[in-house]
């Protein structure tokens, strides 16, 4: 099935193959590192590591630190009967220990640690009521044996059920089958930054020489980095010349159909808008294809743009599509286009998962002949064999639902089709190399005049009570509310609990003003909740995180996220663009935790501060770092295991950069190095684009 080449094969086996990880921890060890293979286990990088040299006297010994201690043993007090300690006292003249055994054997005891001699022991140092212990020592010598001792040891990230230990051995394991590679990056680049092989650096990432072998910045997680993002490049740079070789078409538009549209809109276009608009044209009179996303905030009117697109190819008599993520988005769009494509006399179907049977045959029937010249749908729409008579323009409303190549994919549908992407959650520049490859961007970075600022209140949840009733003040003068249940853990059944519990309590003071939404409803369940919402047969809708971003209720005016804290702040910012949409004065109450850290408020600080997405994006990155930006695996961002974006900022650049040269002279990658090159991709599991550089 796959080519992938065959010295690669030690690293795709199953984990099952590792010493110690058998059918029980297999699943545990999948959970932590994110993968079922050998080089999921490799890629699982170290985050902390215990240093065995550091071997101050007792009365230097720092609580809870580990430490190598060499101490003289004065006394046993063994167990008096199972379930309690044997106690060992030492010194080593300037302090005392006791050394702590739970079931301990006594004629061990006696041999390992005599009474009168001089013994090195490595452990956690804890304090016991005044007194200093180490319970269960990690490692017991003589004085002689110090080399032994004072080693240095990778601690990893752990899940339930699995020991920093059992990782170390599995990794172990893994190490010793490491293939040697053929070089695939650049010589001279490699010489410059003093990187090591491949091999040479996955052996130091998991056997660091000391603190600074964690950093960011060491040659080797450099170097390990520079692979994941170069990889990543060069798939997606892959994908688009792919796409870029078929051609595209100039359109010739003189824009009749759009002043039709513009001419029913109440409003004037923001300058971002219309330069957003002017990008578009430019591409879409070139003959190459137009593959552009358009960045914008909630409620920074994308829609429109959109709108005018598809304009653009109807003139031609060509078709345009669009797609959301979930069936309400979809639903939400028939209405803004309705309305719009009615003004210019446009014929338009939508097709969602509801229309079955009749009703769907003669839809796709429509489609194919052309009578319906906009579609509007879900993303299942471009899954499916639809057959379009001429699709000149698809425009893919995605709130980040869609992966990378599934997004790539679905432009694939027909030949020479311009693609648009429509995203709402602003991400920083390096993201969107990451995402989004050198795909054109145009930025909506202006809203819509007249819209109020939100005033947005940090609350500390004891004052959830005070607030409710500041809110219960406010449904009587008519406000609406969302009120979204944390995350909890990555399960969506405790989430639902906890959005449960929250309705019960909102339902005895509000009775059926409360409503609740969760993902475990029906489409057709959940559009009867939202729309009773927004005719306000509800008031307060208590939800999961799991509501839909883009649904436009403009007289909703209050959002309550509780447990804000575990939110990833362009979530929250998101989640907070559903209000403020309409004329009432609009409020966002971020509900945390008492106990909060620093780093923790600053960031809920920062939501405060600004309403702008950019830089909150921004900030996030710099705060929590590239990974867990958008909060969710889900959120169609490419997750890193080695390259960390917030520090490696700098090589996804050059890695770039380097993508385009080594395309620009080696396109089918059939050199040396590009040879060297496709096994890379497959090392990082990028087969599909592969796949494309066959296809040519
Ligand atoms: P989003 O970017 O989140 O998709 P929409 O396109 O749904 O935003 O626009 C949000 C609201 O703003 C809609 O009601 C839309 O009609 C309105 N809108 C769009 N552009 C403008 C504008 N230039 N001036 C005033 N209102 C606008
Ligand atoms: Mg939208």
């Amino acid at each position: 099935m796959s080519n992938r080449p065959f010295e690669l094969d030690p690293l795709f086996r199953a984990i099952t193959t590792l010493p110690g990880v058998g059918p029980k921890t297999a699943p545990l060890f999948e959970k932590l590192v994110g993968g079922g293979k050998v080089i999921d286990v490799l890629h699982h990088k170290p985050i902390d590591f215990i240093d065995r040299r550091f071997s101050p006297k007792l009365k230097d010994a720092p609580d809870g630190k580990i430490a190598t201690i060499e101490v003289r043993i004065e006394k046993h007090s063994l167990a008096p009967r199972r379930g309690l300690p044997t106690r060992i006292s030492a010194t080593d003249g300037t302090g005392s220990i006791d050394i702590i055994f739970f079931s301990a054997n006594k004629d061990w005891i006696t041999k390992q640690l005599p009474i009168g001699e001089i013994c090195l022991l490595s452990g956690k140092i804890e304090h016991y009521q005044g007194q200093m212990q180490m319970v269960h020592p990690d490692m017991i010598g003589a004085p002689e044996d110090r080399a032994a001792i004072e080693t240095i040891e990778p601690v990893y990230g752990l899940t339930a059920g699995i020991t920093n230990k059992a990782v170390r051995k599995a990794i172990q394991g893994a190490l010793g089958t490491l293939p040697k590679l053929h070089e695939w990056q650049d010589a001279a680049y490699k010489k410059k930054n003093q990187w090591p092989d491949w091999h040479k650096a996955m052996e130091i990432l998991h056997d660091p020489e000391d603190e600074s072998g964690l950093s960011p910045a060491h040659p080797v997680r450099q170097r390990l980095a520079y692979d994941e993002l170069l990889a990543n490049q060069l798939s997606l740079a892959l994908v688009r010349l792919h796409q870029k070789k078929q051609n595209g078409r100039a359109w010739k538009f003189d824009g009749k159909l759009r002043q039709k549209i513009l001419d029913t809109l109440p409003f004037d276009l923001t300058d971002a808008q219309k330069r957003s608009i002017a990008d578009i044209d430019e591409d879409m009179q070139a003959p190459l294809r137009m593959l552009r996303l358009i960045q914008g905030d909630v409620g920074s009117g994308k829609t429109i743009v959109a709108a005018i697109a598809m304009m653009n190819v109807i003139e031609c008599g060509a078709q345009a599509a669009i797609m959301a993520p979930t069936e309400i988005l979809a639903r939400q769009h028939e209405a803004s286009f309705g309305e719009w494509l009615d003004a210019a006399g446009i014929s338009y179907v939508t097709l969602t998962g509801r229309n079955k049977g009749k009703e769907r045959e003669n839809i796709l029937e429509e489609i194919k002949s052309g009578e319906a010249q906009v579609v509007i749908g879900t993303h299942a729409l471009f899954q499916e064999t639809i057959e379009f008579k001429d699709l000149g323009l698809a425009v893919i409303d995605e709130q980040h639902r869609f992966g990378v190549h599934q997004r790539l994919s679905l432009s694939q549908k027909s030949k020479g089709t311009d693609v648009l992407v429509m995203t709402a959650t602003p991400i920083p520049r390096t993201l969107t190399l990451t995402a989004y490859g050198d795909m054109e961007v145009s930025r909506i970075d202006e809203k819509p005049p007249g819209r109020k600022p939100i005033d947005t209140r940090l609350l500390p949840k004891e004052k959830v009570e005070t607030m409710i009733d500041a809110i219960a003040r406010q449904i009587e003068k008519g406000a609406r509310a969302y009120w979204v249940c944390p995350l909890v853990e990555d399960s969506e059944v405790l989430d639902l609990q906890a959005a449960e519990a929250r309705y019960d309590i909102l339902r005895e003071r509000f009775g059926a003003q409360v409503g609740l939404i969760h993902g475990r409803l029906k489409a057709a369940e959940k559009d009867e909740i939202m729309g009773a919402f927004a005719r306000g047969d509800i008031k307060i809708l208590v939800a999961t995180t799991v509501i839909e971003v883009g649904v436009n209720v403009p007289e909703a005016n209050i959002m309550v996220i509780e447990q804000a804290e575990r939110f990833g702040l362009s979530q929250l910012h998101q989640l907070r663009g559903r209000v403020g949409r309409g004329a009432a004065k609009s409020f966002c109450f971020l509900v945390y935790a008492a106990d909060l850290g620093q780093t923790a408020k600053e960031r809920l600080r920062i939501m405060r501060e600004t309403e702008d997405g950019f830089i909150i994006a921004e900030k996030d990155l710099e705060l929590r770092g590239g990974g867990e930006i958008l909060g969710t695996r889900q959120s169609g961002m490419p997750t890193f295991k080695l390259a960390d974006i917030a520090a490696h900022g700098g090589l996804l650049i050059a890695a770039r950069d380097d993508t385009k040269l080594i395309l620009n002279q080696d396109e089918k990658l059939e050199s040396t190095r590009g040879i060297a090159l496709k096994t890379l991709l497959y090392l990082f599991e990028q087969d599909q684009a592969i796949t494309r550089l066959r296809a040519g």
